[in-house]
């Protein structure tokens, strides 16, 4: 049985102004959560390296890129990220997105990888919003498609925050497909323009929600022909989500993660998947939605290595 590779860093967490409603701490619960009964070693891990300047200017404005790194950014552009850049910060943004770029080539190398943070959606070319101060998945699949080592993407946004960033970072990139199937009533208000947009109506369980996956996702593959596959995997589709407005059950996440994987992998692309949005004061209760997409992931890929 080969173990099945999640990327890290403890830098991941990072301390916030008291009472801040980020759940920063679940970032290292997950890593618990995962490892707390792993005796069979089900899972290998990796370092998650700090991304420098210049891999993330390959996304990014270099005007913004140098503002976060000289930590400069302007008090208004701060309110929009909602929590101040500082020098903790910005290591843990570097350290999430170099771990989604080395989830991502793990990926290419071994069919599937996870990263324990990234997914940070609503960063944009010149700003970061909403949690998120560089766009991780915008950042590794410009470096990929730059390097050669890839020729198409696809990003599948499953979070129930549009995908706003990634859209329009890539509005203009044909060989990079943004899916994003999101919550119609959820930030962002403006919602930008990705190839794909499913708007779902606040309420939708698990049915609805799993019948219009399954419908767009085969197509998505075999007419953009991926050589790669970001998934982002955010867990505020629960019913019991702070901000998120979809009503999934743990079952209907479960079965969205396992129709991801199942038809990605049948399909022989490579898929790196990110942790997302997921918001509760309990944060033991997020964790154990974070850490049961990546074990559904993980089950789908070894089902599949056994039936070989
Ligand atoms: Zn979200």
């Amino acid at each position: 049985m080969t173990a099945y590779p999640v990327v890290h860093h403890p830098d991941y967490v990072a301390p916030l102004p008291a009472g801040h409603r980020f759940p920063m701490s679940k970032y290292e619960a997950v890593v618990a959560a995962l490892s707390a009964d792993d005796t069979a070693g089900l899972f290998v891990w990796h370092d998650a390296p700090a991304l420098d300047r210049d891999t993330v200017a390959r996304a990014h404005e270099a005007a913004y890129v140098d503002q976060v790194f000289r930590l400069a950014v302007p008090a208004d552009m701060e309110r929009r990220i909602g929590f101040p850049v500082t020098q903790r910060v910005l290591t843990r943004a570097r350290h999430a997105s170099g771990g989604t770029l080395a989830a991502a080539r793990l990926a290419l190398a071994l069919g599937v990888a996870s990263n324990t943070a990234g997914g940070s959606h609503h960063a944009h070319p010149g700003f970061g919003a909403g949690f998120c101060v560089f766009n991780d998945v915008g950042i590794a699949a410009r470096t990929l498609l730059d390097d050669g080592a890839v020729a198409r993407v696809l990003v599948v946004d499953l979070d129930v925050h549009q995908g706003d960033g990634t859209a329009a970072m890539f509005a203009a990139e044909p060989r990079v497909f943004t899916f994003s199937m999101h919550c119609e009533a959820n930030f962002p208000v403006r919602k930008a323009v990705s190839d794909l947009d499913i708007g779902l109506p606040p309420g939708t369980g698990d049915q609805a929600y799993l019948d219009r996956l399954a419908e767009a996702l085969p197509t998505l593959l075999s007419r953009h022909r991926p050589d790669l596959v970001f998934y982002n995997a955010g867990v505020d589709v629960h019913a019991a989500d702070r901000l998120g407005r979809l009503a999934l059950s743990d079952a209907g996440i479960a079965a969205r993660d396992r129709l991801v994987a199942e038809t990605v992998l049948a399909a022989e692309v490579p898929l790196c998947t990110v942790m997302g949005g997921g918001y509760s004061d309990d944060v033991g209760a997020v964790a154990a939605r974070h850490a049961a997409t990546i074990r559904a992931i993980a089950d789908c890929w070894r089902t599949r290595q056994a039936g070989e």
